[in-house]
């Protein structure tokens, strides 16, 4: 963070200083909501959580160091007392990121935010000094709190925008206003709290409405509700996809017999071959994203593909790859569901298994439900199970209540299939099961939405190694 006095920070955010000594003190961060996170120079603001109250921490966050406290009410240490903290967080965030003339670039989507931000971080990272969300904190107090991260020598801003309804990216864009905006892809995540897709696309696109007119909205040719949104703005528009108009393109997409995504990355500037470490199919429209911001901010294509080789998973339980010394591979990617990724990793996790077939390796699929799939989800369960049967894996695990019967079915419809697919009640009787299966060459998928708590059976596999 730059470094404020609190008499600025006063200032910009509307407070009353409260039991406040020295008004020159300096917060040089970082602004923290956890008192535990408090160090020499931070700034503690106080939220009321359904559990805790900051309040009742903040005597103790400045014992570790906190310069000050962002509060409602005089806590006994220095504060700066506001009406609602939330906002003075923002309101000083977009101070900072003003102040310092950082490009912010914003994604937001229905999945594949964080793989993404992750993406164009580890691009950007190459060409100038850029600060990134951390992890999913992509809500009304994560992004100030990420933005406030930034320095004075930072060049980029990449933020990771959530929305939980219309009018959530409205406010996120008016803290940190973005240059470039990507819209990554209309799903169902979250559908019922919206009401429809249309809603969701109408919530999304608040941030190419954001935009300037020298800004650039990127995005997805292959979504058609992201593709209208280049009516929603001023900037200039630049899509991706594997549509052939697009204009940063991917070409002959392919998965490696390691299961890994390869393409050719076409550019209005150049091509590049890009072969990606990170696992599934659906990283393509991902790297495809990042690929036009990097390309937006100079950086030339051999770079960009190099760059999209190279790059990591920065965030975990996302087709997190581990093989065990006994020689079982768990593929760990419990992090979240929807159809599209269900299909991908599946994929992926054949390819794995086609690698290692010499070694008399099995396939596992250990699923569970995809939420939030409203009307369609008996459909779209049915057919991940039909896929499951159709690409050979060699065993369906569905774990949980009726989505997972519905997976059991689609593979039981596909046919051929008695044994090879089983239903157990919960991930202890997943795990129970597989402890006694498992044999050395084996992979096993771990994956369903998040409510499901899947990465305990990836947890207990691993520990078993
Ligand atoms: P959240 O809303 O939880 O922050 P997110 O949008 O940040 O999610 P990621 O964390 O990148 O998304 O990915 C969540 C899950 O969505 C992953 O486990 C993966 O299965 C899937 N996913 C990632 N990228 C895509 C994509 N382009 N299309 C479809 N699914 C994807
Ligand atoms: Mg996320």
């Amino acid at each position: 963070m730059i470094a404020l006095s609190l008499a600025e920070i006063s200032s910009i955010v509307g407070g009353q200083p409260a039991d406040i000594p020295d008004l020159d003190a300096q917060v040089t961060g970082p602004v923290v909501i956890d008192s535990r996170l408090a160090s020499p120079g931070s700034l503690f603001a106080a939220f009321a959580g359904e559990r805790a109250d900051g309040h009742d921490y903040a005597a103790t966050a400045v014992e570790t160091g906190a310069v000050a406290v962002l509060a409602t009410r005089p806590v006994g240490v220095p504060a700066l007392v506001v009406d609602d903290v939330e906002r003075a967080l923002g309101a000083l965030a977009r101070a900072v990121v003003e102040r310092l003339g950082t490009t912010v670039v914003a994604l937001t989507g229905s999945a594949g935010k964080t793989s993404t931000k992750d993406l164009v971080a580890q691009l950007l990272t190459r060409v100038a000094p850029t600060v990134w969300t951390p992890g999913s904190l992509n809500n009304e107090i994560g992004l100030p709190l990420t933005a406030l991260r930034a320095e004075a020598d930072t060049r980029h801003l990449v933020l990771e925008m959530g929305a939980r309804g219309v009018g959530h990216i409205r406010y996120l864009t008016g803290l940190t206003p973005p240059r470039i905006g990507v819209v990554l892809n209309v799903g169902s995540a979250h559908i019922g709290e919206f009401g429809g897709r249309e809603q969701i696309a109408q919530a999304k696109g608040e941030l190419v409405e954001a935009l300037p007119e020298d800004g650039v909205a990127i995005l997805n040719a292959d979504d058609r509700f992201v593709r209208d949104m280049a009516s929603r703005t001023k900037a200039r528009v630049v899509t991706f996809g594997e549509a052939p108009e697009a204009d940063i393109r991917a070409e002959n997409v392919r998965l490696t017999e390691n299961g890994r995504p390869a393409f050719t990355l076409h550019t209005p500037s150049g091509c590049g071959d890009v072969t990606m470490r990170l696992y599934g199919e659906h990283h393509v429209s991902n790297a495809l994203a990042a690929a036009a911001v990097a390309s937006e901010l100079g950086m030339p294509v051999d770079e960009i593909a190099q760059a999209l080789s190279e790059a990591e998973s920065l965030s975990r339980w996302r087709m997190e790859v581990t093989e065990r010394p006994d020689g079982v591979t768990i593929v760990n990617d419990a992090y979240n569901a929807n159809p599209e990724s269900m299909r991908a990793a599946l994929r992926a996790l054949v390819a794995m298994g086609g690698a290692r077939r010499g070694e008399g390796g099995r396939t596992w699929a250990v699923l569970g439900q995809m939420a939030e799939l409203g009307d369609e989800a008996l459909t779209e369960h049915d057919a991940v199970g039909r896929l499951a049967v159709r690409l050979n894996v060699s065993k369906l695990v569905a774990v949980g209540g009726r989505e997972a019967a519905w997976l059991q079915m689609g593979a039981y419809n596909e046919g051929s299939w008695g044994e090879e697919s089983v239903h157990v009640s919960d991930a202890q009787a997943a795990v129970d099961l597989l402890r006694s299966e498992l044999r050395p060459g084996d992979v096993v998928l771990v994956k369903a939405s998040r409510s499901v708590g899947l990465e305990k059976v990836a947890a207990a596999l691993l520990a078993d190694g």
